[in-house]
């Protein structure tokens, strides 16, 4: 089959439900500002297909999946992908399963990785992959000029959105097994966190805590304000390690990397390693009780104040208003 110009093969991260991942929406939108996306499906639920197309994509390649063995199958069939549609590019997601069939691939084909971008777009010479580094003080263009560039998008970082295709061409891939090492997956126990809240990764807000809220029962306040916006908690390590909550609420650089609308940080200082997870975060508020705090150098809105005073006024006048 002909496949339509300047082709962008986007891999859907599917959950192990089959169902495609929080992060498609916007793979699929930064894939139509650079060309035509191509979904790539493996191991997907049958109604996966409507979904991806609802998101964007004209043309869906699918492929068995094996639940059972970790990354190689799906480096197999994204390979078949490629090699059969020879697109411009290839995004992924940049979660832990999407970096790891990219490293896999991009080896495979020798073809660049850029990982961890915050945005794509195109110039004369072909892609460019846009980074955030060094916590955020920097951004970064990498335009490889040799075969497609490898991309994972960091989640929550593209506001583009495709169109949604009514009529999808789907297409059933042939995939020779590489037989690759693959690491094998032995029995799987779903732990289902039952939350009101979005999730964090992806989230269009999020409230976070630091230190400065003193205890885990006072951690309850950052609970609250993000409830009366609708957003996703989050939190430093110092409040991780100091127990006010779990780690895997933690952002920056050894947790999870926000690009939330709005980012609002409670008695958080600002270190470099907070930044590097939150800076690209579109509007960020911070409350500090101190002036000099450097959460304020990134800060679009700052409120110097004790959060235990500020915050019951804003999530009152947040009610009034919802009222
Ligand atoms: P603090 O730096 O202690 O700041 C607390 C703030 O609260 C202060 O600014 C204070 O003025 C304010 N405050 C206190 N009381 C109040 C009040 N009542 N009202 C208003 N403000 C108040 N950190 C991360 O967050 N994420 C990471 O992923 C991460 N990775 C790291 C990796 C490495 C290798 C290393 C070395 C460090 C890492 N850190 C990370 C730790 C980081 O360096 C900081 O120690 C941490 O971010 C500080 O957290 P904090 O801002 O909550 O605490």
């Amino acid at each position: 089959m002909g496949y339509p110009e300047n082709p962008i093969l986007v891999l859907i991260d599917v959950d192990p439900s089959g169902a495609p991942a929080s992060s498609t929406a916007a793979l699929l939108g930064a894939a139509a500002t650079i060309g035509s996306p191509v979904a790539v499906l493996v191991g997907a639920a049958d109604d996966a297909v409507t979904a991806v197309a609802a998101a964007g994509a004209s043309v869906v390649l699918t492929a068995a999946g094996d639940a059972s063995a970790l990354a190689v199958p799906i480096v197999d069939a994204l390979q078949a992908a490629y090699e059969r549609v020879q697109p411009d590019a290839v995004l992924l997601s940049n979660s832990i399963s999407g970096r790891d069939v990219a490293g896999r691939f991009a080896v495979r084909t020798r073809t660049a990785l850029c990982v961890d971008a915050v945005g794509v777009s195109r110039d004369d010479e072909g892609v460019v992959a846009h980074h955030s580094v060094y916590g955020g003080a920097y951004l970064v263009d990498a335009a490889p000029t040799y075969g497609a560039a490898v991309i994972t998008v960091r989640q929550g970082a593209v506001e583009a959105r495709a169109e949604a295709v009514d009529a999808p061409v789907v297409e059933a891939l042939e995939v020779p097994a590489s037989g690759a090492v693959a690491a094998s997956v032995g029995p799987v126990e779903t732990i289902e966190a039952v939350s009101s809240r979005p999730e964090l990764r992806g989230a269009t807000r999020v409230v976070s805590g630091g230190r400065g809220l003193a205890s885990k029962e006072k951690f309850v306040l950052v609970e609250e304000l993000a409830d009366a916006l609708g957003a996703a908690v989050g939190a430093s390590r110092a409040a991780v390690d100091a127990g006010y909550i779990p780690q895997s609420h933690q952002v920056g650089q050894t947790g999870v990397s926000v690009s939330p609308q709005l980012y609002v940080a409670l008695g958080i200082s600002g270190a470099i390693q907070h930044r590097a997870g939150m800076q690209t975060s579109k509007t960020i508020v911070a409350i500090n009780k101190d002036p000099e705090a450097p959460i304020f150098e990134v800060a679009d809105f700052g409120i110097v104040g004790d959060v235990f005073t500020v915050v019951p006024q804003i999530i009152a006048a947040l009610d009034a208003r919802k009222s």
